[in-house]
């Protein structure tokens, strides 16, 4: 094993582009990755398990956490807390695993901050393209209307910049497996292999 340290993958993009169901599909293949399940406040699902989708926690449980500065990141997101354990990531990371986040964008870009060397994929919506084909060509369409869906489809393309790699979601199969590919792509850059590398030029024996 050349990598001793693992590599911390986010997966992330705006609300609704399938995120989670990307994520399924990846674990549904990879067993070598970690998956760290985050924290909320919202309530349980049907069919959601303790500690399997999330670990759910009352509001004043979740703000304890963030004042013991426990959680990686945390997002409000739809009047709910959401925030990744700290201790779980680091020790995983750590014992050389992968770990992998599927978190939304305000909480990815406070991971960027405390680990800029973790791997940011955004996974892009597929009637993004079709959309800005659509508000060009079609010049008929109300001026404030157009205005608006730029405005939003601008407002996801800036968040891009802080990522690594773009994934676009038109097919889940698809999406996982170029996902996949970005996982042994990093597992064969050079930085990361450079030191073990030069350990072996600088033995004398071989
Ligand atoms: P849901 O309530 O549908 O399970 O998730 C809502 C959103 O929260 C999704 O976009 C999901 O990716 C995001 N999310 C899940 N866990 C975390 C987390 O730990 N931190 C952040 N920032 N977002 C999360």
């Amino acid at each position: 094993m050349i990598d001793e340290k693992g590599i911390l993958f986010v997966l992330s993009g705006p609300s609704g582009v399938g995120k989670g169901t990307v994520r399924k599909e990846l674990f549904s293949r990879e067993t070598n990755l970690k998956y760290s399940t985050s924290m909320t406040t919202r309530a349980m699902r049907p069919g959601e398990q303790e500690g399997v989708d999330y670990f759910y926690k009352t509001k004043e449980e979740f703000e304890t956490l963030v004042e013991q500065n426990r959680l990686l990141e945390y997002a409000q997101y739809v009047d709910n807390y959401y925030g990744t354990p700290r201790e779980y990531v680091e020790e995983m990371l750590e014992g050389g695993h992968d770990v992998f986040l599927e978190i939304e964008v305000q909480g990815a870009l406070q991971v960027k901050e405390n680990f800029p060397e973790g791997v940011f994929i955004f996974l892009f919506p597929p009637s993004l393209e079709e959309l800005k084909d659509r508000i060009i060509n079609r010049g008929t369409e109300a001026e404030e209307l157009v205005l608006n869906r730029l405005k939003e489809a601008k407002k996801e393309i800036d968040m891009m910049d802080a990522y690594d790699y773009v994934v676009v979601n038109d097919q889940v199969d698809l999406a996982a497996t170029k996902i996949q590919a970005i996982i042994q792509s990093e597992h064969c850059k050079r930085e990361r292999i450079a030191s073990q590398y030069k350990s072996i030029l600088e033995d004398d024996t071989l």
